[in-house]
């Protein structure tokens, strides 16, 4: 969707440049409107109508129509590659801009524009190589070419090569002059993963120190930084992990399970407790907080109280599946079940798809679990908890 929007403001910002042009020219022939060219095509104006709406699928059928019309025009060649790509026709994409970047009559920029877009069809369809290539030749013919610099920097995250990646990040940030701060905290606290993976603790830690300086909001960093010094230093791995919920309570429920281990290294198990209840009172609406309490008590064998937190739970947050799941591990708990009853549970237990969704905010990809990099979209730090629908309560 994303991808969608950035096609809506490139259609958009090219209508304005026509409409920019039409209207100088009607202000010279007189308030006439400038209908020459694929303009006068009614297809034209279904196909924009159709991306201002979001509907790729229409504005795909209505612009290929005018191409098919004017076939020697370049801007409606490229936004129907473009279209083509982001409608998973990958291969006919390849074929339009193949076809574009043969012309005679394009200048530096548009050519290397054309084989940056090509780069990006191959990086779509997975032929790494090919995307490389095309990058680097957009970028021979224009060093300028943003388009092909971030495709580049796409690539690497692809492939994995985090410190490759951020530094070509770091180059795009220069070039134009954005804030990529977000982007670089999460590239840094990949690379810190690995280092930590690898056993090279003082890399890491300075790695995730590096990315939380960045950006503090990068909350993985945080909980690598508590996993690495938690090694040597369990008492300041908690105090990390209590500073990172304290910064963000949205997110506290990620360091539950880190937390409570901790707290059973140090010998107070109750701090847990106390944890919990101070983000229940700071927000009732916090099932989290109350299905980690009840599932501790539960395993502690406080059943009953566990019982009386989750009916809260279920009473504050009708729609999350999970508070439901965790009540009838309770009731089982309880011992309070009947062999219909288990069945039932059983039955639905296992009926059940999306337990806990999240969603991407730029592509709507939905997945389990809370992701840091979508895997559909491939942009950082855009998934969400799904909440309910308007109007649920
Ligand atoms: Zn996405």
């Amino acid at each position: 969707m994303a991808e969608t929007v950035l096609l809506a403001l490139l259609l958009s910002a090219l209508g304005g440049v026509l409409a920019g042009r039409a209207w100088a020219r009607s202000r010279r022939r007189s308030y006439t409107l400038d209908r020459s060219g694929f303009r006068g095509s009614i297809h034209w104006i279904h196909g924009l109508d159709s991306l201002a709406a979001g509907r790729p699928g229409p504005a795909l059928t209505a612009l290929s129509k005018v191409a098919r019309e004017f076939p020697e025009s370049f801007d409606l060649q490229v936004v129907l590659g473009r279209l083509l790509r982001e409608t998973g026709q990958v291969e006919k994409a390849i074929q339009t801009h193949q076809a574009l970047s043969g012309r005679p009559d394009l200048n530096r920029t548009e050519r290397s524009f054309v084989i940056s877009s090509l780069g990006e069809d191959y990086r779509r369809a997975g032929l790494v190589d090919r995307a490389t290539l095309a990058f680097e030749e957009a970028l021979r013919i224009d060093p300028r070419n943003v388009h092909a610099v971030a495709g580049r920097q796409k690539l690497l995250e692809d492939q994995a090569l985090w410190t490759e990646a951020a530094e070509e990040r770091e180059a795009i940030s220069r070039l134009r002059k954005s804030d990529d701060s977000l982007v670089l905290a999460f590239l840094y606290t990949e690379q810190a993963h690995i280092a930590a993976r690898a056993g090279r603790l003082e890399a890491a830690e300075h790695g995730y120190r590096r990315a939380l300086a960045v950006d503090s909001r990068v909350f993985p960093a945080r909980l690598g930084l508590a996993a690495v010094v938690a090694r040597k230093d369990p008492q300041r791995a908690t105090e990390v992990l209590e500073k990172a919920i304290d910064a963000e309570p949205q997110r506290a429920y990620l360091a539950f399970e880190a937390l409570a281990t901790l707290y059973g290294i140090l010998g107070e198990p109750g701090r847990f407790e106390r944890r919990c209840e101070q983000l229940i009172r700071k927000n009732p609406r916090d099932w989290r907080a109350r299905v980690a309490l009840a599932r501790h008590l539960r395993e502690r064998g406080s059943s009953e109280e566990a019982h009386g937190l989750l009916l809260k739970a279920v009473e504050a947050n009708p729609q999350v599946l999970l508070v439901h799941l965790e009540m009838w591990k309770t009731l089982e708990a309880l011992g309070i079940l009947t062999e219909s009853q288990h069945r039932y549970v059983e039955t639905a237990r296992q009926a059940v798809f999306y337990r806990d969704p999240h969603v991407c905010t730029a592509c709507r990809y939905r997945a389990q679990e809370m992701l840091w990099r979508c895997p559909h979209c491939h942009e950082w730090g855009t998934f969400i908890e799904e909440g309910p629908a308007p109007g649920a309560g």
